[in-house]
């Protein structure tokens, strides 16, 4: 047995280094990626750059201010996508139990490998070596006996690390932590935790679970203890990279119209469902996604008995989504749609909710898309509409 047999590997600042990769003159100075537009947002920022107190989130014309000579880049997600895939295909050739977070993130549950190696941090080195030797890129990885402290120690070593946490100080480190690491502590949680006086994890797990849930309510502090006390029962959760596909849009001007609102969720899911049928899937889970012109975002979702593949039916669900959604006036600064609980073809499912002529017409349509290219056809609605938005990220 592993004592420790969670890896969280995260790559370091991955869109820049994938940037440096194919551009080596971005290598050693400050490099921001992100939206170039008036409303973009830093997506990544280097360690050069973070020294100017840039972050992600950050939106870019604050960036600029801090650090006006660092070199800016456009993201260029379809890269980021394939370099993952590379990173991916070396977690799965490691252990099978891979559970990815993100396009550069992932844990990876190594305790089925325990014949061929003496510990898991002989594992994490080697990932290390992988990364670093086949990609060119930099990792840092966490290992612990838990996925909570695996995270936590993964971002210790950054950058370009490794921190292991043996079960024999798994406490110790834990409690010199500031308790807004762990997590489910969000701003307010935080707020409130040291208006009492609380700062470190090991704070809360000093306190007694009654007097946390007389001020936090049951399942909070029941759940907050449990960790500060590192006890995270939750194991290593394989999927194999496709759990959803989305579709989203940030609008150089909030939307108000709703027609055109309506047409651009018309436009997402056609091109959702275009893409579904593309990997082979089906989704059993439709979201709405909306931020709003305040930055508030609001995410809606619907689950069906049986899985979908076809525009017309995304477009019922959808637009049933959003007539949920209140808008108080304000437009829409950014709108997604997601397809869920993804079901791989020839898992047998209904037809389409109102029969199989669409299922028909969609095949029918692909295969005009293969021959002649996207905008061949599409749903009558968009051949009317005027150009469309211009998305900005
Ligand atoms: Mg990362």
């Amino acid at each position: 047995m592993f004592s420790e047999p969670i890896l969280h590997v995260d790559m370091d600042a991955f869109y820049v280094e994938v940037e440096r990769l194919d551009d080596a003159s971005l290598s050693g100075v400050p490099v921001i990626v992100g939206g170039l537009g008036n409303r973009g947002v830093v997506a990544a920022a280097s360690y050069e750059a973070r020294q100017y107190g840039v972050f992600s989130a950050m939106p870019m014309a604050q960036a600029r201010k801090l650090c006006r000579h660092a070199r800016y880049v456009p993201p260029r997600m379809s890269r980021y996508s394939e370099v993952s895939e590379s990173v991916f295909e070396i977690f799965r050739s490691v252990t099978p139990a891979v559970e990815g977070l993100s396009v550069d993130e992932a844990f990876l549950d190594v305790s089925s490998l325990r014949l061929l190696y003496q510990d898991s941090v002989e594992v994490a080195v080697e990932v290390r070596r992988r990364i670093r030797e086949e990609l060119d890129l930099p990792a840092s990885v966490g290992v612990a006996p838990t996925k909570l402290v695996a995270k936590l120690a993964s971002e210790d070593a950054k950058p370009d690390g490794l921190l292991h946490v043996p079960s024999s100080h798994l406490l110790e480190y834990l409690q010199a932590l500031p308790v807004r690491r762990l997590w489910g502590v969000g701003e307010a949680t935080h707020a409130m935790l040291e208006g009492f006086g609380v700062e470190t994890i090991g704070d809360i797990a000093a306190m007694t679970p009654a007097t946390l849930a007389s001020r936090l309510g049951k399942a909070a502090a029941t759940h907050l203890h449990e960790l500060a006390s590192g006890r995270d029962p939750r194991s290593v959760v394989s999927n194999d990279g496709a759990k959803s596909i989305s579709v989203e849009a940030t609008y150089e001007s909030d939307l108000h119209d709703l027609a055109k609102i309506d047409r651009e969720i018309l436009a997402h899911c056609e091109r959702l469902a275009q893409r579904l049928r593309k990997a082979g899937y089906a989704a059993k889970t439709v979201t709405l996604k909306v931020r709003l012109g305040d930055f508030t975002t609001v995410t809606r979702s619907h689950s069906l008995p049986s899985p979908i593949d076809v525009t017309r039916d995304l477009w019922s669900i959808a637009r049933e989504l959003y007539s949920r959604i209140d808008l108080q006036s304000q437009g829409i600064r950014l709108l997604g749609i997601g397809a869920a609980s993804l079901v791989a073809k020839g898992t047998p499912r209904q037809m389409a909710l109102d029969g199989s002529r669409h299922q028909a017409l969609a095949a029918a349509t692909d295969r005009v898309r293969d021959r002649y290219g996207s905008d061949a056809v599409g749903p009558a609605a968009l051949a009317d509409a005027p150009e469309p938005e211009r998305p900005i990220s």
